[in-house]
């Protein structure tokens, strides 16, 4: 079985780490010059270790993962609104709440790939189906041809444009933009194994610890589109760590991602044998974290239907069939948003118990 993968992201590098398992050939392709991601940090879910850990990768996951113990709320005063122990969710959920660094990730990911597997630099920009093969072009006028082809080219997938046509992105109703960047620990009165998030209706931010000394904070402000407003809403915050944090800030490592929204996809993921994975096939709104988390999950559940079918459509059948109700229930329960003003949203370890763990068994 040949299978070629469009993007080397979270879900192309885990899906291909699923299908080589299986003994598959396996090409992926991506358009950038390597595999070194940019970023800050990520909160990763127990639903997202367990995938991992299925796709063996526990020890080096482990390694580069923080173990979040606690999650905390607290106000613009620093009064603690919630919190939570999250130490028990390895027993209670076969996986711990983490937060990691970003480039830690996919540089475990790559590894377990094999860089010389990954074929930079080509750019997919048309697939298509033809009898029992399926077959991708590139930029470069270079194409390709395998029994399948996954679209993991993330949330604005040609692959998926070529299955189903475009996908309309709404702005947020809550919140346009989602700032982030990386600090030293030590910058930051903070308890090191907690999420600690600061929230008032309008505007939040969250710190979580990523591993080697090193933060990433996040977050969000109604109505700042740059960030200069997002430091202008805090500016009174001056019992948090937030002010100081930002000013502090680095434009260097600051990321600015525009929060795109849609109500799922409610298409079909499969058409003859090209399928989608990954934001590609759910994008969702970050609020639940569970963009990489549901990546994970689609990941295995692919390597699960190959593993368990002799049948190629039958098998692309079960993957669908299996996460496109999961994945599309989780882009509905990312859109509620975070805190806007006590008693509408739970926090979102509650909600990752209530409305996650329900759905992902
Ligand atoms: C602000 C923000 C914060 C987030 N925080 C979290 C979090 O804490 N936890 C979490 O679980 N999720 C989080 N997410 C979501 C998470 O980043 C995504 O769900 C996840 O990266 C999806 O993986 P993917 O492989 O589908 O897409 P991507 O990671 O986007 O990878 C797609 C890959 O395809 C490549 N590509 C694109 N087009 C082409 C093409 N035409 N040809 C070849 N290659 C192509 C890209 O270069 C890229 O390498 C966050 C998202 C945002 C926007």
């Amino acid at each position: 079985m040949k299978i070629g993968i469009c993007g080397a992201g979270v879900g192309g590098l885990s899906a291909a780490i699923g299908l080589l398992s299986l003994g598959y050939e396996v090409d992926v392709f991506e358009r950038a010059p390597d595999v070194r991601e940019t970023g800050a940090g990520f909160n990763l879910w127990p639903n997202a270790g367990r995938a991992i850990y299925g796709l063996g990768l526990r020890e080096q996951y482990n390694e580069i993962a923080v173990k979040l113990d606690r999650y905390i709320e607290l106000d613009p005063e620093g009064k603690q609104l919630f919190s939570t122990d999250t130490s028990n969710w390895p027993e209670k959920y076969g996986a711990p709440a983490v937060g990691l660094y970003r480039p830690d990730l996919a540089l475990m990911l790559g590894d377990a790939v094999g860089l010389e597997r990954i074929k930079f630099n080509h750019d997919v920009v048309s697939v298509e189906n033809a009898g029992d093969k399926a077959i991708c072009n590139f930029s470069n006028g270079e194409t390709y041809e395998a029994d399948v082809i996954i679209g993991a080219d993330g949330i604005n997938s040609k692959v998926r444009e070529q299955l189903i046509g475009g996908v309309t992105f709404r702005p947020n109703e809550h919140y346009a933009y989602r700032f982030r960047s990386v600090l030293d620990l030590n910058d930051v009165d903070m308890d090191p194994a907690a999420q600690t998030g600061f929230y008032a209706a309008g505007g939040w931010l969250s710190f979580i610890p990523i591993g080697k000394g090193k933060a990433y904070w996040f977050g969000s402000v109604s109505g700042a589109n740059t960030f200069e407003d997002f430091i202008e809403f805090f500016s009174s915050w001056t019992k948090t760590p937030i002010p100081n944090t930002l000013s502090n800030t680095s434009r260097d490592l600051l990321v600015q991602s525009p929060l795109l929204d849609v109500d799922g996809v409610p298409y079909k993921w499969t058409q003859g044998r090209i399928t989608l994975i990954g934001d590609a096939a759910h994008p969702m709104m970050p609020d639940m974290a569970q963009g990489a988390s549901q990546t994970f999950v689609d990941a295995l559940a692919l390597r699960d239907a190959f593993a368990n079918n002799q049948d190629v459509d039958q098998a692309l059948r079960d993957y669908e069939t299996n996460r496109r109700p999961v994945a599309n229930a989780v882009v509905k329960c990312s859109q509620k948003g975070l805190f806007l003003g006590r008693n509408k949203v739970d926090p979102i370890a509650i909600r990752y118990q209530n409305e996650i763990e329900p759905v992902a068994a």
